[in-house]
This record gives C-alpha cells, sequence and structure tokens, in this order.
C-alpha cells in the first residue's frame, strides 16, 4: 500500500460536496432552505437544461450583510449554530454551514444579496471553490444565487447524471413538495422559461396541493383531523381509496417545517389505507408533523432529509391513526359485510373457474358519495362520423355471439353486480370490469377505427384548469390524447378546451372524464418515465379514470350491458391492472356453505 497522506484542500472539499450536492435536485433544496430560512415569503427557481445549466434562486428574504457575503460561501460558516446545545434545538432548516460551499466546489456560483435595511449589497463568485470576483453590488433587498455547469469539475458526477428531462422531474417533484411545505410562500418554478409551478403562498396547504398537483386532485383530498398527544401534533391531508398513484413521489412528509424522508411515516401512511388501495398502488399525502426540537435528530445525514424522532413509536401511532380517522370520516362504512367471501379463499372450490381470485381479494370497496346524476344529453354526440359509444350505459344488451351466458341479478352496495350462470353466482367489481371493458375497447379502436370515429364532439366545449406543469406536459404530448379521441385546445394560460372525449367513454362519463383529466395527465407524467410505451400507458389511464366507480348507481340494462360488454373481452376475469373483475361462487360451494351436502 502506498503511504498514508493528507489529501489536498480542494480534493476533500470536493468529496465533502458530494455529500451535500448529489444532484441538480439536491442544490434547488438547500437554495430553498437558506431561502426559507431567511424568512422570504416570495422564491423564484429558474432551471436551464434540468439545472445542469442553470439553477437560480431568488429570494426577498432578509439578506446577507455586504461584510458577510465572503464569509456565507466559506465551509462551516453558518449564523444558524452557535453552541453544541444550538445543535440539539435546530429550528432552522440549516445549521451545518456547508451547503454554499459545497456548491461552489463543484460548480461556477455568483451570490448577490442585499440585507434588509441596507443601502447597497454585494456579489461574489466562485469557480471550483475558488473567489474569482467580489464587488459591490445593486438589487433589491433579498438574495440571488445562481449556479451555473453544475460538476462541471467532476466528470464522475457528471457521467452519472441522468437526462435533463429526468433532472427536471425530479426537480418538479421536489418543488412541489417544497410549496407543501411551506404553503405560506410565494414559490414559483420556471424551467426553460416556462412556469411548471406557481403556488399562491396564501397559507392554505389546499391551494398549495392545487398548485403542484392540480385543482382536481386538492378538491378531493380529506382533511386530517387535527391531533396531538403528548406534545406531538399532526394536520395535513390524505387522498381518498379511489385516488391513487403507482409511486410513493406524493407523499410529502413535513417535520417543524423540514421535507423529510421517512420510512417510517411512509409506512405509517400505508398502513392507514391497509387494504384500500389496489396492490403497488400508494396515496397520496401532505403531512404536517410539530414536535419538540428535542425529540428529533436532524444531523443524521448532510443533506438533513433524514430524521430520527426519539419516540417513533408514539409518531408511527399517530399518523396513522390521523390518516384512518380522515378515511373513515369519509367512507363510514363497508357495505358488505362479507362472511360468505371470507371463506371463499380458504376452501377453492372444484367447480370454479382457473382463475379464481385469490384469498382476501374480495375486500368490500368503500362507497365513495354517488356521482352527481348528468342530466341525458348533456355531453352530446354530434359527430355522425363516429359510431355510437359502447359504453355500459349506451349499449343495449344486443345479441353477441355467445350470449346470454351470465344474467345480472342486481347490484350490492351501489359496487358489485350480482350475476348467475349455470354454474353458479358472480360478483363482478363494477369499477373494474368496466376498466377492463374500456381498455379493450380502445386498444381495439387504435387499431381498426379511423381517427375521426375515436371522437365524440361535446355539444358545448369545457374548459379544464390545470396547473402549470400539467399544462405544460399535455402541450407537448396532446397527440397522445388525441390518438384516443381527445380533442383539446390551448385556451390561455394553464386553462385547456376540451371539445371531444373518446368515443369508447359513454356520454353520462363525460363530465366524470372531464373532471379526471387533470388527474390523468398527472399520471401520463409519472408514467412517461415509466415502463411500457405511453400509448397503452394512456389507454390504462383513460379507461381507469373513466370506468364507473364504486357507489354509482346502475339500472337493469347498463348492468347487463357491461356484463356483456365484459363476456367479449379477452382478459375478462382482470381490470387492466390485474385486479379480479369477478368472483365465482359455484353452486357446489354454495350446497357447501349451507351444508346441503
Ligand atoms: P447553513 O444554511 O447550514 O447555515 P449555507 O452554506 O447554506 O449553510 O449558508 C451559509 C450562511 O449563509 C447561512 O447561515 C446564512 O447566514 C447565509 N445565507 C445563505 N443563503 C441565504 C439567503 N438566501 N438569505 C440570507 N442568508 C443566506
Ligand atoms: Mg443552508
Amino acid at each position: 500500500m502506498p503511504p498514508i497522506r493528507l489529501l489536498p484542500p480542494d480534493l476533500v472539499a470536493k468529496i465533502a460536496a458530494g455529500e451535500v450536492v448529489e444532484r441538480p435536485a439536491s442544490v434547488v433544496k438547500e437554495l430553498v432552505e437558506n431561502a426559507l430560512d431567511a424568512g422570504a415569503s416570495v422564491i423564484r427557481i429558474e432551471i436551464q437544461r434540468g439545472g445542469l445549466q442553470l439553477i437560480r434562486v431568488t429570494d426577498d428574504g432578509c439578506g446577507i450583510p455586504a461584510d458577510e457575503v465572503g464569509l456565507a460561501v466559506c465551509r462551516h460558516a453558518t449564523s444558524k449554530l452557535a453552541t453544541l446545545d444550538d445543535l440539539a434545538r435546530v429550528r432552522t432548516l440549516g445549521f451545518r454551514g456547508e451547503a454554499l460551499a459545497s456548491i461552489a466546489a463543484v460548480a461556477r456560483l455568483e451570490l448577490r444579496s442585499r440585507a434588509r435595511g441596507a443601502t447597497s449589497g454585494r456579489l461574489i463568485r466562485l469557480e471550483g471553490g475558488r473567489v474569482v470576483e467580489e464587488a459591490p453590488a445593486g438589487g433589491p433587498e433579498g438574495t440571488t444565487v445562481a449556479v451555473r455547469q453544475l460538476f462541471f469539475n467532476v466528470p464522475v458526477r457528471q457521467a452519472f447524471q441522468r437526462s435533463p428531462a429526468g433532472e427536471v422531474r425530479q426537480i418538479i417533484a421536489l418543488c412541489n413538495q417544497l410549496a407543501l411545505t411551506a404553503p405560506h410562500v410565494r414559490l414559483v418554478l420556471e424551467v426553460d422559461g416556462h412556469v411548471a409551478l406557481k403556488a399562491p403562498g396564501n397559507g392554505q396547504l389546499r391551494d398549495a396541493i392545487a398548485a403542484a398537483y392540480g385543482p382536481s386532485v386538492a378538491a378531493h383530498m380529506l382533511p386530517l383531523p387535527e391531533m396531538e398527544e403528548e406534545g406531538v401534533r399532526v394536520w395535513g391531508f390524505c387522498s381518498g381509496p379511489e385516488e391513487h398513484r403507482n409511486t410513493r413521489l406524493y407523499f410529502t412528509f413535513v417535520v417543524n417545517g423540514r421535507l423529510v424522508r421517512s420510512p417510517m411515516l411512509s409506512y405509517a401512511l400505508e398502513e392507514a389505507y391497509h387494504a384500500l388501495l389496489p396492490g403497488g398502488r400508494h396515496p397520496l399525502a401532505a403531512v404536517h408533523l410539530a414536535v419538540a426540537p428535542e425529540e428529533l435528530d436532524v444531523n443524521v445525514h448532510p443533506q438533513k432529509t433524514e430524521i430520527r424522532f426519539r419516540r417513533e413509536r408514539l409518531v408511527f401511532a399517530l399518523v396513522r391513526d390521523a390518516v384512518r380517522e380522515a378515511l373513515a370520516a369519509f367512507a363510514p362504512a363497508p357495505v358488505l359485510e362479507p362472511s360468505v367471501m371470507s371463506t371463499l379463499g380458504s376452501s377453492p372450490s372444484a367447480g370454479a373457474p382457473a382463475s379464481l381470485p385469490a384469498a382476501g381479494s374480495g375486500q368490500p370497496v368503500a362507497p365513495t358519495t354517488p356521482a352527481p346524476a348528468v342530466a341525458p344529453g348533456q355531453a352530446v354526440l354530434v359527430e355522425a362520423a363516429a359510431p355510437p359509444p359502447r359504453a355500459a350505459s349506451a349499449v343495449q344488451s344486443a345479441a353477441a355471439p355467445p350470449a346470454g351466458h351470465l344474467r345480472a341479478l342486481g347490484q350490492v352496495g351501489l359496487t358489485y353486480i350480482v350475476a348467475e350462470d349455470a354454474s353458479g353466482v358472480y360478483l363482478i367489481d363494477q369499477h373494474s370490469a368496466h376498466e377492463r371493458v374500456l381498455y379493450e375497447q380502445l386498444l381495439r379502436q387504435s387499431r381498426d377505427a379511423p381517427s375521426a370515429a375515436r371522437s365524440q364532439l361535446l355539444l358545448a366545449p369545457e374548459t379544464v384548469d390545470l396547473s402549470a406543469a400539467q399544462s405544460a406536459w399535455l402541450a407537448e404530448h396532446v397527440a397522445v390524447l388525441e390518438a384516443l379521441g381527445y380533442r383539446l385546445e390551448p385556451f390561455g394560460g394553464t386553462t385547456w378546451l376540451l371539445r371531444a372525449l373518446p368515443a369508447a367513454l359513454s356520454p353520462r362519463r363525460a363530465q366524470a372524464a372531464t373532471r379526471a383529466l387533470a388527474e390523468l395527465i398527472d399520471g401520463l407524467i409519472e408514467r412517461e418515465y415509466g415502463d411500457g410505451p405511453l400509448d397503452d400507458q394512456a389507454r390504462w389511464a383513460v379507461a381507469c379514470h373513466s370506468a364507473v366507480r364504486a357507489g354509482d348507481p346502475l339500472s337493469p340494462e347498463e348492468m347487463a350491458a357491461l356484463i356483456e360488454q365484459l363476456e367479449r373481452c379477452d382478459m375478462r376475469r382482470t381490470c387492466p391492472h390485474g385486479r379480479p373483475t369477478m368472483i365465482h361462487l359455484s353452486h357446489a360451494q354454495l350446497e357447501r356453505e349451507f351444508g346441503r351436502r
């Protein structure tokens, strides 16, 4: 082995910087936290080329006194901590005094600041950690930090960066979370000149959620009851059982104003939804906690997003119970008392279809409030070229080739259709079944139908209000939705005009489909980077958002039509997410259950 030596200071600085500055989003987080610590009420974040070209954060906070600007960019220089005792009671987001120095070590950094009440300000520029300029400067009160050519001197990091698009996605997700962290701050994110987030900063968490995830998501979030136990307080919002995502990116946990990552809190949240969401799906939530600073260790990692609670169990139970209560207030009681179904999985019947769902999959879906009734014809089909929409509510059960297999008997809990055939009884999940039907119709249409036939024009176009990020995504990807039959036009700002819907959707669902558009786009933004081609993701998502829901009353004709369409599907036993569409109780099984055999 070569002899031991002390590393040169600039190498030490780069190694240390690597812990704080992992990627462009980490720079954004450190700079925004500094602005929040400075008491800013407006924070503007500008990004170019995924942040690798430029990250600029401007705030109207307290600023830095001119004679301290040089110190601010030095390692271990902070105004937020003086003694070891302070470390045990951190109230600011920063305290390690290393963010600016770390960023400066791996980029070209320019900091301009004017302290509140000071007549002039100061500017400092560093390249790869070395000061190249320091001078008096004008400008408004507050601070602007511009970081250019991040990692220009760290080839290893460059090699590990994702595409600018991937970095943008991380930065948008982070800024959305920061908006939910500090709803009292007007947070604006501009990506390559386009506004991707504009939080109102009015202190209302729900309005911050609307800015981040769109108004339709925000409108459906459930408030957590404010709960407090032994000095730990929780508040915030969580999604209802009908709203879910395929990632945990929509979990926001804020502890004493700090955005944190916590597997324990994630677990508490998911525990509250136990059995309410389909497998692999996750809720949305913004959960705030306030605890005494002594109860918390924030100095676990240089990025300060990991924390330790002194009383983990207490915090876990409090979060889980608050979310449970919110969900219970929303859906007081399950509709079905599934005593038969509970034994179903444990004694699979010989006569049951081979793909009979496994035990436990027959859990009741909590009913939602019924969708507001839409007068028939409110969304009217006027496109002559389009065939009538082949959706559950619009199609009468025309004699299908192997028709008459299943006969609808009625609806249970406004959620399941009871049906029978010669072999026994079926419970059909109306939402999953309709999802499957719509998905296959969309698939067939995209293969067979000319594009005009895929649309149904709305008599009166609907306006759809989107968040800035949703609107930006739509501007780029509108063709994906048009291929399915949507027709959308920009209508100024982040509002769009919806002129036509996929022909597969029933007119009766048109209003719901309009409302669900924002959510649909959210799902697609996420999946753009996921597996599978975007057009299939879009079919999948449209089917999910447009299908009848648990809680929707269905007429006998609608039930019959849905069943008939389901029977014509290629994969009728599961919905596109893989959840079962039906549960079968064979005659043999019924006889056994009733002791007839
Ligand atoms: P820390 O935040 O841990 O103190 P930083 O390196 O992030 O360390 O910042 C160093 C110091 O620079 C801070 O303690 C603060 O005094 C000052 N500072 C940094 N950014 C700002 C800002 N946007 N507004 C006012 N002061 C700032
Ligand atoms: Mg800091």
